[in-house]
């Protein structure tokens, strides 16, 4: 009898030692659950910056937020000038940046991380980190260092400062922190070439999507990919329906107001990585990589309905409703001896096609051209 509530004993202390070790294995795994979805929501916002100060402002004042640390920083290596000017031309530059430092040269950079390119945690080391942050003195308890790299060459780092001394410990491991600084380069890579588009005068002034010379220049880099990776890509031409009639009803300035309306409507229903671009007066067109004739379809088909739907209420109080039509196009397959300017000029005819049918089938429809002979 003895030896069984012995063994009862026994067993109920191994339970509990069990249910202590599974209850911190949870609470573990909820965290690191917490610590992805706030990872995830983190970089969602990194994709869609659309500027280099929404980027730097996301790094600086976000990630302290996103990630419950006191204090962050942010260089990056400027040897043109070329961020200088960038954030010199952008409006809401006085708010957001402090914190950033721009370096002429990556000397420094190397001689923070020397050959590592991968993140450094640890205690705050006043001589090598103070001047790393805007920092009162004894503000920070531990830090971590992240290298911002593409193609192997550091373009910036980006510096997290916590007051408590366990939030960054040496030895601990950085996948987490390696797959931001990822994501972080390549948003800054990726938001510095939109920046230099801008600047080369590529996107349309009254809307704010890319002009047309800009979609001539993406449509080969897009139909190279699709051949290089056989994927399909589609073309939709969008044109709003009887618009001089709009203009001529409610004014040429509510027609403008249609105008950046209806394209930034057309930008909702499109995913990081498609274009759009104005190509002419209310003509709009869009590239959709990885996209078949299928989901193609219905993605116009969506657009067009939601724009047929709304009323959109301009500036001088009227209620205008508007439809569009489309003109839809696949990249053709071809042998490879076509060049790519070829199956463009294909495309995009086979699309302005479509959209002539659909404009003489009555509009407010959309159509699905066949390839171009
Ligand atoms: P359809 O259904 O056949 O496309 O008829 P539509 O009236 O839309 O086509 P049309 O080509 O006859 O007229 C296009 C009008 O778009 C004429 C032009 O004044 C107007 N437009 C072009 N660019 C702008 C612009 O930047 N702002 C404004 N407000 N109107 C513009
Ligand atoms: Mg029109
Ligand atoms: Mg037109």
């Amino acid at each position: 009898m003895a030896d069984n509530a012995k063994a009862n004993d026994h067993l109920q202390s191994e339970n509990d030692v069990l249910r202590r070790q599974l209850e911190s294995l949870l609470h573990e795994a909820r965290q690191n659950e917490n610590k992805m979805r706030r990872f995830d929501q983190f970089q969602q916002q990194l994709i869609g910056a659309n500027s280099l100060l929404e980027l730097i402002h996301l790094l600086l004042a976000e990630y302290k937020l996103a990630f419950g640390v006191e204090f962050t920083a942010l260089a990056l290596v400027d040897r043109e000038y070329e961020v200088t000017r960038i954030l010199e031309n952008d409006p809401g530059n006085d708010a957001a940046s402090g914190g950033l430092t721009l370096l002429q040269s990556p000397d420094a950079l190397v001689t923070l991380y020397g050959e590592k390119r991968t993140p450094c945690l640890g205690a705050f080391e006043a001589p090598h980190h103070q001047a790393l942050f805007n920092a009162p003195f004894g503000a920070i308890a531990s830090v971590a260092l992240m290298p911002l790299t593409r193609h192997g060459e550091l373009i910036g780092s980006l510096h997290s400062g916590s007051a408590d001394q366990e939030r960054y410990i040496a030895g601990c491991g950085t996948d987490f922190l390696e797959r931001l600084a990822d994501i972080i380069a390549i948003c800054l890579e990726n938001t510095l070439s939109q920046e230099r588009l801008k600047l080369l005068g590529l996107t349309d002034a009254l809307t704010g999507v890319q002009n047309r010379r800009y979609f001539d220049h993406r449509c080969l880099i897009e139909i190279g990919h699709a051949r290089r990776h056989d994927y399909p890509l589609a073309c939709m031409f969008l044109d709003i329906d009887k618009f001089k009639r709009i203009n001529d009803t409610y004014g040429h300035q509510a027609g403008d107001e249609v105008l950046m309306r209806v394209a930034s409507f057309i930008q909702t229903h499109l995913r990081v990585g498609d274009t759009i671009a104005r190509y002419g007066g209310e003509e709009f067109v869009v590239l959709l990589p990885q996209t078949d004739m299928h989901h193609a379809s219905q993605i116009a088909e969506r657009i067009r309905g939601c724009i047929a739907e709304e009323s959109l209420c301009a500036n001088s109080g009227h209620s205008i409703n508007l439809t569009i039509s489309i003109g839809l196009s696949m990249l053709p397959i071809e042998d490879p001896a076509v060049e790519n300017h070829q199956l463009a000029d294909r495309m995009v005819a086979a699309a302005d096609k479509a959209l002539y049918q659909a404009k003489h089938g009555g509009r407010n429809r959309v159509i699905c051209g066949q390839p171009a002979d």
